[in-house]
């Protein structure tokens, strides 16, 4: 072992938004012994290459709960962290263009109401008066939610850093963990390019490199990434308040607070693996199909257009919780895409289980990666 550099209660590897808010989390609940290991920049993983919308409209009702106390948490945001993260709450409006979607949508609904979620469920007529600007051809059944919403990811990773080291915490940035020391079955440090430095708890909140991080310690995660690209128009004057999104129709679509129109959709022939390359194949596809049903984007120029990580679980949920092999060992990963959104809820739960071994707020179990030894995973079917 190397000098010691320094020596933590817990060390978090990956600044995006999991690990700045778990920091933040940690130092809240007095647990301020606390150091966030971030490779590159703060938020230059999948966070700051983010979409940044914030649904409730999910499948599953444990996934309906973690969504609704992570936008509790998000309200709060400018209060409670001390910035303004451009949050604003214009509501998601999920298209389906499929029958058996459309059938599922309406399920949905009924969990989402069962868990005293306000959603509307809107016919294509609805959709047209209500959205002008939007062509309803094809369209089968919409569902709204007006506390739905986006914020900017990267001020959300930037608030977060800066209350936890008002609070104590320590930043390393461009820091690489390079190995987790692990002696008797339990945590004992982290090796990084700035040296060694002891712990008892060290969390995984490393995005896309979570399965590989985890074997530093010798703990397996069964995520993989797959690229997704996402681009950006100039801007028009601020008219379209929400999320649009379609899983069936494959994209995602809102205005951000300058203007601009940032959209996404999946490719299902990406393969596993780190790549941020774009395409042209990408930009022709997504612009074609989206002026058919947003005409209004017809001339808009696409002005910046990049790619990131979707961490993957199997079963398109996160995975949350400590290794049952390696004391000391924690984990949240694995998002599969919507990790921006619910980080805030994981993080204070994760906090809850390191500070008191229990969680207070926001029931994570099901997200334990235990869970994939039954075989009878439900899957979140809400995702693009
Ligand atoms: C195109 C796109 C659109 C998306 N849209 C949305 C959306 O609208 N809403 C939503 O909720 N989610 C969305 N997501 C998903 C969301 O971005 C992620 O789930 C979320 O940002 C994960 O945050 P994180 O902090 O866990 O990981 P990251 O933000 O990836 O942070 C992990 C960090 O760990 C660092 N790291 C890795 N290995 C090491 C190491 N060995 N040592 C030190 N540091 C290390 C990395 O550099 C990285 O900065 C989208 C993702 C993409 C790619």
């Amino acid at each position: 072992m190397s000098d010691v550099n320094g020596t933590y209660d817990v060390c978090i590897i990956g600044g995006g938004i999991t690990g700045t808010a778990l920091a933040y989390s940690l130092c809240k609940l007095g647990e301020t012994s606390v150091a966030v290991f971030e490779k590159s920049y703060l938020s230059s993983g999948s966070t700051g290459r983010c979409g940044g919308g914030i649904r409730q409209q999910w499948s599953t009702k444990n996934n309906v709960r973690l969504a609704m106390r992570s936008v509790k948490l998000f309200e709060n945001f400018e209060e409670d962290v001390g910035m303004d993260i451009e949050y604003y709450q214009g509501g998601y409006l999920m298209l389906s263009y499929d029958e058996e979607e459309a059938e599922q949508f309406e399920k949905n609904v009924e969990i989402q109401r069962e868990e005293g979620l306000d959603v509307e469920i809107l016919t294509p007529k609805q959709v047209s008066e209500r959205y002008p600007y939007i062509n309803t051809q094809d369209l089968i059944v919409a569902t709204f939610c007006q506390t739905d919403g986006h914020a900017n990811p990267h001020k959300a990773v930037i608030g977060y850093a800066q209350a936890a080291k008002r609070m104590g915490a320590d930043i390393y940035t461009h820091t690489e963990v390079l190995g987790v020391d692990v002696e008797n079955g339990k945590v004992v440090g982290i090796q990084t390019t700035r040296g060694y430095f002891k712990c008892n708890v060290v969390v995984n909140a490393s995005g896309p490199w979570s399965r590989q991080v985890a074997e530093l310690a010798g703990v397996e995660l069964p995520t993989e990434s797959y690229r997704h690209q996402i681009f950006v128009t100039e801007p028009l004057e601020n008219f379209f308040p929400m999320m649009a999104i379609s899983f069936a129709g494959n994209f995602y679509m809102r205005q951000a607070h300058h203007g601009q129109f940032i959209m996404g959709q999946g490719d299902k022939d990406e393969k596993p693996g780190i790549n941020y390359n774009v395409t042209f194949k990408f930009e022709k596809e997504l612009a074609e199909k989206m002026v058919g049903i947003f005409p209004f984007l017809k001339n808009l120029r696409i002005m910046r257009h990049w790619s990131g990580m979707y961490n993957m679980s199997p079963d398109a949920q996160p995975i949350i919780g400590q290794s049952d092999k390696v004391k000391g060992y924690f984990y949240a990963v694995g998002y599969s895409g919507h990790g921006f959104m619910v980080a805030p809820a994981v993080s204070e739960a994760l906090s809850e289980l390191i500070v008191f071994g229990k969680t207070l707020h926001t029931d994570v179990s099901y997200l334990n990666v235990d869970r994939f030894s039954n075989e009878d995973v439900e899957k979140e079917k809400n995702v693009v």
